[in-house]
């Protein structure tokens, strides 16, 4: 297995694998790229260019892709998938990216959610497709994501939501379609509490058996603006992280505002004696991989 530490800040923690860091975010803020980190980046999910071009926000019977749309879980606003100057735009900046850090995971590089878009470009593309509405969609998301590929000359990751049943009739999202242009998938499971481990595990479990490239899992530490009391416990994380390891999945990344954050977490973990010594009998050797980075960590917080 392998872990990762997955920040908004551009500072690496110590004690893991592999970074990501969240160089082009949701609200469309974007940093400069850091040539050891992998970059992450949201596509469609862009509120900065929704609010430039209000026109391009996905729409739906059920309202537009917006914040404060709460027929959806919709955080942040959402640029039609079919919005060519935003593909256009947003391939450029992949590229560009690309070359400047080791690797490109990507946020939200599908339609908004079921029902979307219903913009008059999409229902023109797609009535002139002849295909299906879910099949119209994903062709227009795999037909993208195969224009991305060609534009990265290094590892691509596809992170997506933690649904491994309706993400074809939400997102348009076909897990097959996009293994075939993926180096790996990332489930994003982020959380504030991690309270019940069996659902992380199942999920973990099922897509483990159904993604067809390498399988990380990201797993909740801290967002900025969170207080201490909004956050998942380090023995809740620990818990489950051992929990998900155990399906074979190959990584867990920790999700966090920034290295101090990560140390945080990672002085809570070690110093939970109890739990660590009560886990060694959960499972073989992947429990046993997740123990050991646990064991490394204790010199970082000497
Ligand atoms: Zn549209």
């Amino acid at each position: 297995m392998r872990f990762g530490a997955y920040v908004y800040e551009p500072e690496k923690a110590e004690g893991f694998d592999f970074h990501v860091l969240r160089v082009k975010q949701e609200t469309g803020k974007r940093i400069t790229p850091v040539q050891d980190m992998n970059s992450n980046i949201a596509v469609f999910a862009d509120n900065v260019a929704a609010q430039k071009n209000k026109n391009w926000i996905s729409q739906s019977l059920l309202g537009p892709a917006q914040f404060g749309n709460y027929k959806y879980n919709i955080y942040w606003d959402m640029v039609c998938a079919t919005q060519p100057e935003h593909r256009a735009e947003q391939i450029k900046y992949i590229e560009e990216v690309d070359r400047q850090s080791p690797g490109i995971w990507l946020n939200s590089q599908y339609f908004a959610d079921h029902g979307h878009c219903t913009c008059p470009r999409c229902k023109k593309l797609w009535k002139k497709s002849g295909l299906g509405w879910l099949e119209w969609r994903r062709k227009e998301i795999t037909g993208y994501i195969s224009q991305i590929r060609e534009h990265v000359k290094k590892e691509l990751v596809m992170c997506i939501q933690p649904d491994p049943i309706t993400a074809y009739e939400r997102y348009g999202v076909d897990f097959d379609d996009l293994a075939k242009y993926a180096d790996a998938f990332n489930v994003v499971m982020l959380s504030k509490s991690y309270a019940t481990p069996w659902y992380w595990e199942m999920l973990s479990r099922g897509f483990k058996k159904i993604l067809k490239k390498p399988v990380y899992i990201s797993l909740y530490v801290s967002c900025p603006g969170d207080s201490p009391k909004d956050v998942p416990p380090p023995t809740e994380l620990l818990n489950t992280s051992v929990r998900c390891a155990r399906t074979g999945i190959d990584g867990i990344l920790y999700f966090a505002t920034g290295a101090k954050k990560l140390l945080d977490f990672q002085k809570g973990v070690v110093n939970n004696f109890e739990l660590r010594r009560r886990l060694r009998s959960y499972g073989g050797h992947p429990v046993q991989e997740v123990l050991d980075l646990v064991n490394n960590w204790e010199q970082l917080i000497q």
